[in-house]
């Protein structure tokens, strides 16, 4: 996708045409998928999400099954949308795993610190996507704008909640209009609110500044942004909402990790859970950037 990628990954094809002193490493390796540049790409984009999802493993961000989804979303990312997407993704993966706190003392979210599979999925499903249409040469301008404004839009939710939910201990439900406690989906803070606009301008920001493209900086902020909206509007009307019988609070966990208590569904849609939630989030926030990149 970026052309600065391509000369780099294509030294092996070149280098082994070119030098005759290489020749008998061409015919050696000429079968093997991994020599074809597209195909080297993508290996070296696996290799790398590999390392980083490993790292991650370590940190306590992802969980094994975390990191398997994280090494097959962050490949197809890096090894197809080349090293732009590839910054941005790891803006996101890093300042986002840095702002979530601790696991025990989080009462209401559903997952802890560390991502599993479909939380990954959720997160990077939509730029894997793109980044794999954008290989198709007439997609590749609207394919970059998908995969910058998905991300700007996960970003932009993650930092809301993690933000909101660290300043600030009562929330306003966008829906009943009620104070819910931070971190309630559907709830919104000032301090999230603003901590949202900043993920996602940190993301537009970051594009602008890879791809030279500044005319793509107020639509991947508003892609960013109209994400954050869409999941706290589908968080406050769609999704499930939860209750736990011994300590009387609404939460998003199955199993209540402060107690250890079965909870059971009290509001939403059953089985429409935070995941889907944000992945309609990225959704949204790749078609606004689409569409106003123009
Ligand atoms: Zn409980």
């Amino acid at each position: 996708m970026y052309e600065t990628a391509r000369p780099a990954v294509n030294t092996l094809a070149r280098a082994t045409s070119v030098n005759p002193a290489l020749r008998p490493l061409r015919r050696r390796f000429r079968h093997y998928p991994c020599y074809h540049p597209a195909m080297l790409r993508l290996c070296l984009g696996f290799l790398a999400a590999a390392g980083v999802s490993a790292a991650a493993v370590r940190a306590r961000a992802l969980t094994p099954g975390g990191a398997a989804a994280a090494t097959a979303v962050g490949g197809i990312i890096i090894g197809l949308g080349g090293p732009g997407p590839a910054a941005l993704l790891l803006l996101f993966f890093a300042t986002s795993s840095f702002l979530s706190g601790s696991e025990t003392r989080d009462m209401i979210s559903a997952k802890g610190k560390r991502r599993d599979a479909r939380q990954v999925v959720a997160n990077g499903g939509v730029p894997a996507l793109a980044a794999a249409l954008g290989t198709i040469p007439v997609l590749q301008p609207p394919a970059a704008a998908a995969i910058a404004g998905s991300l700007a839009a996960v970003t932009s939710d993650t930092w809301s909640s993690e933000i909101g939910r660290r300043a600030q201990s009562r929330a306003l439900h966008v829906r009943t209009r009620r104070s819910v406690p931070a971190g309630t989906s559907g709830g919104v803070t000032p301090a999230g609110t603003l901590g949202g606009i900043a993920g996602s301008l940190i993301i537009a920001l970051a594009d602008a500044r890879i791809t030279g493209n500044a005319r793509r900086v107020l639509p991947v902020l508003m892609g960013g942004l109209a994400g954050n909206a869409i999941d706290t509007i589908l968080g406050a009307t769609v999704q499930e909402v939860r209750a736990c019988p011994s300590c009387g609070i609404l939460t998003e966990q199955r199993v209540h990790r402060p107690c250890g208590a079965e909870t059971s569904v009290c509001g939403g849609v059953a089985g429409f859970d935070n995941d889907l939630v944000n992945l309609g989030a990225a959704v949204g926030g790749a078609l606004v950037a689409v569409s106003l990149a123009r």
